[in-house]
């Protein structure tokens, strides 16, 4: 069965600028090496999704430039619907300048233009594509009164919601969290949205408690090279991550969401299964360079085994 995914999310392109280290104030330095991405949130998760094989739409935003057409022109080449992408004459394409120094630490930059133009009456305009899939999910990288809507629109039509609560961010919003049936925070961001710091499985099972009291119904801590914690109602179990040697994580975290919702029945009876093919997944990500390029296909997964 091939499940309908639909992303109400994010679409930068990021502008990677290597350098010795980071400038003093005044201070002019020359780069090392200049690399441009497509990236965003978002968009990472609609590629994971559709590279492993659902049929995948987007609901977002580009400006009218040149980053908004290649951003277009990546998400199509990947068999993404872009349908529901709005093309704003007034903001530019969503920016991430990556600030990457010798040592291998990154300092961000970012820029939401069109992003922060995804509007609730967007959503609402499209919600035939929200209705009609198996899951929707969105990030913080897109207005959250955007996200509300989407996930009213799921909960009416019995589409499953999945909310990655990321950037990490101290606002939590109730209102969204009785929408959410999948959560799926790193351990960051999970500390922050619960003020439980996650240090040891009974830490995870108190922030678990937490997000059920809220009204979400699964909650996937990924715990990047261990792992991910999974519960739901009466149930919690570690589930290691394959063990390999990482180059870049950027979009681990993006492919285990898009590889879950391709992978998850809409029911959860293959919860276990369903995260260990998207720990596979996010396994090889880890081990290429950037964000699209590293994100596999089904087939990559299948033969990584
Ligand atoms: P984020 O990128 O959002 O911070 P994580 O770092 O927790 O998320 O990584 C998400 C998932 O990617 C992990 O649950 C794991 O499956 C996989 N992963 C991340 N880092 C590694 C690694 N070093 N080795 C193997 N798998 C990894």
């Amino acid at each position: 069965m091939t499940n309908k995914v639909t992303i109400v999310g994010s679409i930068n392109v990021d502008r990677i600028l290597q350098i010795d280290q980071l400038p003093q104030p005044g201070e002019t330095i020359r780069m090392q090496d200049f690399s441009i991405a497509a990236g965003g949130k978002g968009a990472n998760q609609a590629v994971a999704a559709a590279r492993s094989g659902a049929q995948t739409s987007f609901i977002g935003a580009v400006g009218q430039d040149l980053d908004g057409q290649m951003m277009l022109h990546k998400l199509r080449d990947n068999q993404v619907n872009t349908n529901a992408i709005e093309v704003m004459n007034s903001s530019a394409t969503g920016q991430a300048y990556i600030l990457l120094q010798a040592t291998g630490q990154n300092s961000i930059i970012i820029s939401a233009g069109a992003n922060a133009d995804v509007s609730a009456d967007q959503v609402k305009a499209n919600q035939a594509l929200i209705a009609q899939a198996d899951f929707v999910m969105a990030q913080f990288e897109t207005p959250l009164a955007a996200t509300i809507q989407a996930f009213e629109i799921a909960q009416a039509n019995r589409t499953i919601t999945i909310l990655n609560p990321a950037p990490a961010t101290e606002a939590l919003s109730e209102e969204l969290l009785q929408l959410t049936d999948i959560i799926v925070p790193n351990e960051t961001e999970a500390a922050n949205l619960t003020g439980i710091e996650i240090t040891d499985e009974t830490s995870m099972r108190a922030a678990a408690d937490k997000f059920f009291a809220m009204g979400v119904k699964v909650v996937i801590i990924t715990l990047g090279s261990r792992g991910v914690f999974v519960a739901r109602a009466g149930f919690d179990k570690i589930i290691p991550a394959v063990t390999v040697t990482a180059v870049d994580t950027t979009a681990a975290g993006d492919t285990f969401i898009g590889s879950l919702a391709s992978e998850l029945n809409a029911d959860f009876s293959n919860l276990e299964a369903a995260i260990v093919y998207a720990n596979r997944a996010s396994a090889l990500t880890v081990q290429k360079l950037g964000a699209f390029p590293s994100i596999p296909t089904r087939a990559e997964v299948a033969a990584s085994i």
